[in-house]
């Protein structure tokens, strides 16, 4: 068995770092949770913003409102304080472009504090076709983490991106504020969104895969029928 390293950190002043999860979180599920309290424990970033988007730029239209999106990502966090949830995308509303939130994000942080945009390797292998993207690295480091169904097959840019980026180690990212890709792996959660709009519009039961509070929103609501 491999047991992951873990950083110990003593007090809160000693924590390096923004880390993020953009995603249209529709809804949000523990896929999404147990990725960002995992890379909090084994790197010890600040917080995690979840990031809800308004309006996603690479799929259709969310089945629910913004706000029960956001609703729903409140209700998610309410236990764990490094997990900030960040309205900026909605509020900003029209298409949401990682790279004007990654922009707002540095003018808010300043320009020498790491942030880390956390990326599912799905999302990872579709970073060719985002507005901008090869300028998101000055903005941002990527923490690309593994997903049940998607294998690191990159495509020949993708591939020489991460050869001009990787970092040599994780705790490379705490070092800078931007400009390095890192590849993980964590426990493998096979949980997707559109597997729980699917079983909703079956009327079988999305226990267990995301938390209570926003299981209970959505039977109450009648979401994704
Ligand atoms: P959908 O099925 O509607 O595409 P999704 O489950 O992929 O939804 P998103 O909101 O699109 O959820 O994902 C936001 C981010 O979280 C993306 O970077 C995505 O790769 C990542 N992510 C989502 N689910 C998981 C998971 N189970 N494990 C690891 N990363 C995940
Ligand atoms: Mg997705």
């Amino acid at each position: 068995m491999v047991i992951p390293v873990t950083i110990n950190f003593k007090n809160d002043k000693e924590r390096v770092g923004v880390a993020i999860m953009g995603g249209t979180f529709d809804p949000v599920h523990n896929g999404h949770l147990r990725t960002a309290v995992e890379i909090l424990d084994r790197y010890g970033f600040r917080e995690l913003k979840l990031i809800p988007c308004f309006q996603p730029v690479h799929k259709s239209a969310p089945s629910v409102t913004a706000k029960q999106r956001l609703d729903m990502v409140n209700m998610a966090v309410s236990g764990d304080s490094r997990l900030v949830v960040d309205d900026s995308e909605i509020k900003r509303a029209g298409p949401s472009y990682t790279i004007d939130t990654l922009h707002a994000i540095r003018d808010d942080v300043g320009v020498d504090e790491p942030l880390i945009m956390v990326l599912g390797m799905d999302s990872f292998l579709s970073l060719p076709t985002w507005h901008n993207w090869q300028d998101l690295i000055q903005y941002a480091h990527i923490f690309v983490v593994s997903r049940p169904g998607w294998e690191p097959d990159l495509i020949s840019e993708l591939n020489t991106f991460c050869e001009n980026y990787r970092a040599a180690s994780p705790l490379e990212l705490q070092c800078a504020p931007s400009g390095l890709v890192w590849l993980e792996t964590l426990t493998p959660l096979g949980i997707s969104s559109s597997m729980i709009r699917s079983l909703c519009r079956k009327q079988s039961s999305i226990a267990y895969l995301l938390p209570e509070p926003v299981q209970a929103y959505i039977e109450k609501n009648q979401l994704y029928r």
